[in-house]
């Protein structure tokens, strides 16, 4: 009876329509990008933050927990309702609000998708710096939720340096702004808090953005590797030698091998790895920059170095990095997706230790990576309907992340905790650390109704109803 009446509550808050509770429905809601699934008791669509925070209330009186779910692209089970409840499904607000070009800004609904935002801002000549390679598919709401990172953060930084402020729906159902327009909130850094919460501290439903011009001028390498530490060391002494290109990414040569196999951009299918390396800046600076990286490369080992000639050129060596883990798809019927980071200079020591993981395992694992962060994506390669490979992965995984945390780096370079890092945590944080952000969660979320079970390992705080 009280089910009912939750789900009748939300219905006559978004329409009947827009609130799902047949079966076949939520089976589509119980997945994201990790290996876990468990089923919601709704999904609601919502459409403003009005219709946002009356949810959130239901929600509260029901003592229901809520996952606010993008495009459920997150690689950690960041959006699998982990304790049952509600699914809100921010897809529909969608909209770009307002550009202010001459103070740098854009205000955003929350489900709107990265690259479309490129898509708007590139006429006007502006950008919207942080660029998933999942842009296509990923929302603003999830990029500022999880931290996004992507190829050109390196030298922009993440996500958290391009908000600055935002409207949030809190657990209870109450709606305050973080930050503003302004560069300097008043107060604590309450944006710069929320970013990379994972839900767990309520909805955000309107982003304001920092946009930055377009570069005069892009020129994009490929550097050929017979080694994998050639190209690993390279990386390092680009960095040393005090060049920041806009990108330093790492293809091997499984990964290379899949992505010709499906997108044919012309990366030679006998080496062992490429660099893909852009520059971007003033055209007259830029032939400079692009030598001198041609030849560091060269004298570390490159076997050959190659410049997109044109556009066409570079978005074909683009397609085939942001589309490497859809090719890799070609190569198993599944993949866990591992997210480490290490110092750039212990980039080789690491790649040859997952080897010896997948060795240990008896596993496939191909590697993408931004290898100007440190930030490893071996992909770990399996069939989803043998139990025994699946548990193997899993060990895997956990320990390809305690090899990073053991170099020196730590367990998440860009893809959040969710489900999937849990107890990985503690490889890098005292209990005490855990103890000081369950703290910061508790002020937020007391009753823990905000996608509860995530980020932080047991013990959690109960949900309370009323
Ligand atoms: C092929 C592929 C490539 C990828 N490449 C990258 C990459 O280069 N860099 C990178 O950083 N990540 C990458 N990812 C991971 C993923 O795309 C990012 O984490 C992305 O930011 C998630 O956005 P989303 O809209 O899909 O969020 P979802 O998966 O829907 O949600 C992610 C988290 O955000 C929360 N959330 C969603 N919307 C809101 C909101 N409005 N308010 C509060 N919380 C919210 C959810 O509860 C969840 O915890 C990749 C994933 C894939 C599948």
């Amino acid at each position: 009876m009280t089910e009912k009446t939750f789900v009748e509550e939300l219905r006559q808050i978004v329409g009947k329509a827009n609130v799902l509770d047949g079966s076949v429905d939520l089976q589509l809601y119980q997945y994201d990008g990790f290996l876990e699934e468990r089923r919601p008791e709704a999904v609601a669509f919502v459409h403003s933050t009005e219709e946002v925070a009356r949810v959130v209330e239901v929600c509260n009186r029901h003592g229901r927990p809520f996952v606010p779910r993008g495009g459920g692209t997150n690689l950690t089970g960041g959006t699998i309702p982990f304790k049952g409840g509600l699914v809100i499904e921010m897809i529909r607000m969608n909209r770009i609000l307002e550009v202010d070009c001459t103070s740098l800004w854009a205000r955003v609904q929350p489900g709107l998708f990265n690259l479309e935002l490129g898509n708007a801002l590139a006429p006007m000549g502006y950008q919207f710096l942080p660029d998933p390679a999942s842009q296509k598919a990923a929302t603003l709401g999830g990029n500022v939720a999880e931290n996004a990172g992507g190829p050109h953060c390196f030298k922009y930084g993440v996500t958290t340096n391009h908000i600055l402020g935002m409207t949030v729906v809190q657990a209870d159902g109450q709606v305050v702004q973080l930050g503003g327009t302004a560069p300097d909130p008043l107060g604590y850094d309450l944006p710069g808090v929320f970013v990379g919460s994972e839900g767990t501290f309520g909805i955000c439903t309107e982003i304001v953005a920092k946009i930055a011009r377009l570069p005069e001028s892009v020129k994009t390498l490929l550097a050929i590797y017979d080694t994998i530490d050639a190209g690993s060391r390279t990386v390092s002494a680009i960095v040393a030698a005090g060049m920041i290109p806009a990108t330093l990414e790492m293809m091997d040569q499984l990964v290379i091998q899949a992505v010709e196999a499906s997108l044919h951009c012309g990366l030679p299918l006998d080496c062992a790895t490429v660099l893909l390396i852009e520059v971007d800046g003033l055209r007259d600076d830029l032939e400079l920059q692009a030598k001198a990286i041609e030849d560091l490369c060269l004298a570390h080992g490159a076997r050959e170095v190659r410049q997109a000639k044109d556009d066409t050129e570079r978005n074909l060596l683009w397609a085939g990095r942001r589309g490497a883990f859809g090719a890799v798809a070609r190569l198993a019927p599944s993949f866990l997706v591992c997210d480490g980071t290490v110092p750039r200079t212990a980039l080789p020591e690491a790649i040859r230790k997952v080897a010896e993981v997948a060795l240990k395992y008896d596993l496939r694992i191909p590697n993408v990576f931004h290898a100007g962060d440190g930030n490893l994506h071996p992909l770990i390669l399996f069939d989803w309907r043998d139990a025994d490979q699946k548990a193997r992965v899993l060990k895997a995984g956990m320990e390809i992340l305690a090899l990073c945390a053991s170099l020196g780096g730590t367990i998440s370079g860009e893809h959040g905790v969710g489900l999937e890092k849990l107890e990985a945590m503690r490889l890098v944080l005292s209990e005490a650390d855990i103890e000081t952000q369950r703290r910061v969660k508790r002020t937020f979320d007391p009753r823990n109704l905000a996608n509860p079970g995530k980020m932080f390992p047991a013990p959690e705080e109960v949900v309370c109803a009323q």
